[in-house]
């Protein structure tokens, strides 16, 4: 790059961005001139990583003749990547560019499984699934189309084209992995998902430490290690010896489907000790309707009557217990909840797949853990764990379709009333059975061969 343009590049030790003035006509020495000194002008287009649900922000270094990518960058203007991305994000370049990649729709006319594709047009294509979906509302198969999708990533757009349609034929994947926790949440706080702030937590508990090696892998990841510079303390509990259980203070690896039990005993620790954050208590928990409810001979309105009620109710749930239970050590139980103490209401944690998906009841998981921020007051506070609705604006659509009168027992079957989403799993026993058709099925960032815990049903 040029002297003028290094100079005016915003540098800290580690990072280097061009500042936005110059986005529209960047200048800088193209390497592959190098040793000469080879100018090329470039534009930079804001734009985001797809290639996980976290939607990093990119910077698209456009050469100003050719239009090709050049390269693709951290975006520090996004504010939850801040400029820092996985190596998944710059890579996003050999997809653009990939060789291999599909560069036109194909039409299979082969066998199905032949492997053998012709080249065709978006025109046919389009032309060919209207057809058929308007043909299917036509004669009132509503139930025959169906939309399926990974990674979401557009607010609800698709499910707004679903309903004005009229079909009830959104599939998701979400009870393959999240619902479980998502119900655990849904139910302590009407918000499905938490937002945990990392960043100014001093204590850091992850369960499914998938979540920040994984899924929203980045901007958890480097909040959390800053969060660790600033001093707080990180738990993971995961049978997995993953990368965040390599950096942190306590690791619990407990006995597969005993979280919520270890969640419990660290729950009772905050009651046995008086650990617990009287005021939000008092403030924000149901505790005389508890009182009325459980303890009808205790004086209404008795705060303390509700503490020590609750302390005798989770009293079995010893560290001893929990040892022998989850197959853990009790004494990192005991320094586990006086680490949790000591940070007050700057808890962060978070459950998503793994405990809370894996096992029967794992829904229990994300309630115990919300339990557990809840004594210790750690709920929409600074370094706590915030409801996701908190601080996260989405906008809504001026014009909305009318709910769809119709329901794809497909995907909600009536023998399961208190499914929390699509059980997208039993589709293809379904269609086995002859419970119903598909005519028309797309899907979107999803394979269910791949990802289907039976996928090969889906052939
Ligand atoms: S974490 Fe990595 S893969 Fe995921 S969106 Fe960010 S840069 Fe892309």
């Amino acid at each position: 790059m040029k002297g003028a343009d290094a100079a005016e590049m915003r540098q800290t030790p580690l990072e280097s961005f061009p500042p936005v003035e110059r986005w529209d006509d960047w200048v800088e020495n193209d390497p592959a001139a190098w040793p000469k000194r080879k100018e090329r002008r470039l534009m930079i287009v804001p734009t985001t990583c797809f290639n996980c649900e976290a939607a990093c922000g990119l910077m698209a270094f456009v050469d100003k003749q050719s239009l090709e990518i050049v390269r693709l960058d951290g975006n520090p203007h996004h504010p939850g990547s801040r400029g820092k991305n996985c190596a998944k994000g710059p890579a996003t370049l050999s997809q653009v560019y990939d060789p291999g990649r599909i560069l036109y729709p194909l039409k299979r006319v082969g066998p199905r499984g032949s492997g053998r594709f012709e080249r065709t047009t978006w025109d046919e294509v389009l032309d060919t699934f209207a057809r058929r979906i308007r043909k299917a509302l036509q004669e009132g198969r509503h139930n025959e189309v169906m939309y399926h999708v990974g990674r979401p990533g557009e607010d609800g757009f698709v499910t707004r084209v679903l309903q004005a349609w009229g079909i009830d034929g959104h599939n998701s994947h979400t009870n393959v992995c999240s619902s479980g926790a998502r119900l655990g949440y849904a139910i302590w706080s009407g918000v499905d998902r938490p937002s945990p702030d990392h960043e100014n937590a001093k204590f850091v508990l992850l369960l499914s430490a998938h979540l920040e090696t994984g899924h929203y892998f980045n901007p958890h990841a480097q909040r959390i290690i800053e969060g660790k510079r600033r001093g707080a303390k990180v738990c993971v509990v995961d049978v997995r010896h993953s990368n965040t259980a390599s950096k942190a203070d306590f690791w619990f690896a407990p006995r597969p489907g005993t979280e919520a039990f270890l969640l419990l005993a660290l729950a009772s620790q905050l009651l046995e000790n008086g650990w617990v954050n009287r005021e939000f208590l008092k403030t924000w928990v149901n505790w005389r309707e508890y009182l009325l409810a459980k303890r009808p001979d205790a004086p209404p309105g008795d705060f303390d009557a509700f503490l020590e009620d609750l302390r005798d109710r989770y009293s079995s749930y010893t560290p001893e217990a929990a040892a022998e239970e989850c197959d853990v050590s009790a004494q990192m139980i005991r320094d586990t909840a006086r680490a949790i103490a000591e940070a007050g209401d700057a808890v962060a944690a978070h459950v998503w797949r793994n405990a809370a998906a894996g096992n029967l009841g794992g829904w229990q998981v994300a309630r115990c853990l919300q339990f557990l921020l809840t004594l210790a007051g750690a709920v929409g506070t600074e370094g706590g764990t915030n409801l996701n609705a908190d601080n996260k604006f989405v906008p809504k659509p001026f014009l909305s379709p009318p709910p769809q009168r119709h329901w794809n027992e497909l995907l909600y079957p009536l023998e399961y009333p208190l499914a929390f989403h699509e059980l997208s799993y039993l589709l293809p026993h379904f269609l086995m059975d002859g419970r119903g058709k598909v005519d028309v099925y797309f899907t979107r960032v999803y394979n269910p061969v791949w990802t289907n815990p039976d996928g090969m049903m889906w052939e």
